[in-house]
């Protein structure tokens, strides 16, 4: 069970594939762990990332698709995984169809978690977030006790520049331009599911769970 999850941030694909990864008792693979883990570990391939995260570069589609193999390589992968974060791009996405290539292996699923711009940007610009402590919050969905004012320690909250309208709506742009053309390369590869992603979380993942199941 090889699965790739697609969708803008915001969308919730990120909840959705902790969630397979439980169910399915599969590792939740993200290009930001595996860069961690790589670099903590010092491994070859870690110090060839940090080189370019050091200068503020990104990481080569190359290098990413080496650490994201050699990930996928590990014993605990042999019945599949979730990818999250990876491919973000047509180039990535066609690094990695050849290195499943060359290995006798390819994706099975690539499940999209659909959600307009406007309700992404309208759940983000509701999130509140504590500067002292950290906490986070959200006016509807998780609200403070008291307006505006931090539970754990009394603080007044904040609306994060990253959180803000204009923000969310630029990383949305980047992300139709790079990353949605991947939902029309898996949908010729014929394994292309979009969910959608406006439900609840619970119904978003029956959804999943009624693709991945079968
Ligand atoms: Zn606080």
């Amino acid at each position: 069970m090889k699965i790739i999850m697609l969708g803008a941030p915001g969308a919730g694909k990120g909840t959705q594939a902790k969630q397979i990864a439980a169910k399915y008792q599969i590792p939740h693979i993200s290009t930001g762990d595996i860069f961690r883990a790589n670099i903590k570990n010092g491994t070859e391939l870690g110090k060839k990332a940090k080189e370019y995260m050091d200068q503020g570069l990104l990481v080569p589609d190359e290098l990413t698709c080496d650490l994201v193999m050699d990930r996928i390589g590990q014993e605990d992968c042999a019945n599949g995984f979730v990818l999250d974060g990876f491919p973000r791009t047509i180039p990535q996405a066609e690094s990695l169809d050849a290195a499943l290539s060359k290995i006798g292996q390819k994706m099975d699923f690539a499940i999209d978690v659909d959600v307009p711009d406007s309700h992404i940007v309208k759940r983000m610009s509701g999130r509140r977030a504590c500067l002292s402590c950290g906490a986070t919050y959200h006016i509807v969905a998780i609200p403070p006790k008291k307006e505006g004012i931090c539970d754990a320690c009394g603080k007044e909250l904040v609306l994060r520049d990253d959180d803000k309208p204009e923000t969310v709506q630029k990383r949305l742009d980047v992300y139709h331009e790079q990353t949605q053309p991947l939902i029309d390369y898996y949908k010729k590869q014929g394994i292309l599911h979009s969910v959608d992603g406006t439900q609840p979380m619970e119904d978003v993942f029956a959804n999943i769970d009624a693709i991945i199941g079968v």
